[in-house]
């Protein structure tokens, strides 16, 4: 494990007590940061920075520690779950289109099984991105084709000044580093490149009214913004906000009946389960910040 005596988005010293810690790093396995894991409010501990606001897990194991987690990844349910994340990636690149009509590269920060890459390169986009977990990249390879480099975003060699987009949808929130990525990010952007990115909103209503059972927080998340320290967070980067909106997912009703222990009963029976599958439910909790940005060039 490791501490940070200062706030990683704002370089601020005064740190207090957010949450106490609920697990041991010895104990955490791949299956517990897997993007569909049940471990809600398992916890680091948290602390929080009076400067920007930002809360995160500190201490927190170390870089190699969770690259090793991540690279070891089999999700198989994220990928029975694709046509709710495609309804989710269909509004983010309608949007991002509207701020970019004209396309062009888009570099996909934590790809996954490539679902969103898949959609890009469908509209008109040319697709790249990079994902640590080798299972993931087959995947990605084996249903769509796409080739996605396996690795890790901040140190991965990506052309710089060249991308019209940069998406990182649920990626922030993973890394010990937020600011490391987001420099990175601008500098793989081109001058009129956007960054679309989501993450959940520790300052939301929700996050409010559901305390420390709150769904987000779970072992994988080591960062929780909220719109203040997420700003802060960008400008140090130079980059600055375009547009900012809440984020309403899309599951499966199969998804998150297998999520709710008393409702599980009515997904047992096969029939039933493959009945819920094809069930989409947009889950409006607005718990998520999804945020635009572009370069500051002033
Ligand atoms: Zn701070």
């Amino acid at each position: 494990m490791q501490r940070l005596e200062a706030c990683p988005v704002c370089g601020g010293r005064s740190l207090s007590v957010f949450r106490s810690a609920n697990i041991e790093a010895q104990a955490l396995t791949p299956e517990d940061v897997k993007i569909t894991d049940k471990a809600y409010g398992k916890i680091w501990g948290l602390e929080r920075c009076a400067g920007c606001s930002h809360v995160f897990a500190n201490p927190r194991p170390t870089r190699e520690f969770i690259q090793s987690l991540y690279a070891d990844i089999i999700d198989p349910l994220y990928q029975e779950e694709a046509e709710g994340r495609q309804k989710n990636f269909e509004r983010i690149l309608t949007r991002l289109e509207k701020l970019r009509p004209d396309q062009g590269p888009l570099f996909d920060v934590g790809a996954a099984t490539g679902i969103l890459m898949n959609m890009a390169r469908e509209r008109g986009w040319e697709p790249q991105g990079v994902e640590p977990s080798s299972w993931a990249v087959e995947t990605a390879r084996d249903r769509y084709g796409l080739h996605i480099r396996v690795g890790d975003f901040e140190t991965s060699e990506i052309a710089k000044d060249r991308f019209a987009a940069v998406t990182m949808v649920d990626f922030i929130e993973h890394i010990p580093d937020p600011g490391a990525a987001l420099v990175k990010a601008r500098e793989i952007l081109r001058s009129d490149g956007v960054l679309c990115l989501v993450t959940p909103d520790i300052n939301s209503l929700a996050a409010r009214l559901a305390g420390p059972r709150w769904w987000h927080y779970r072992p994988a998340h080591l960062a929780y913004f909220s719109h203040g320290s997420l700003r802060t967070a960008l400008n140090r980067a130079g980059l600055k906000i375009l547009r900012t909106r809440r984020y309403a997912w899309t599951f499966s009703a199969h998804y998150l009946l297998t999520r709710v222990s008393l409702l599980r009963l009515l997904v047992k029976n096969p029939r039933l389960a493959s009945f819920w599958r094809r069930v989409p439910i947009k889950l409006a909790l607005g718990d998520s910040l999804e945020i635009y940005a572009g370069k500051n060039t002033s």
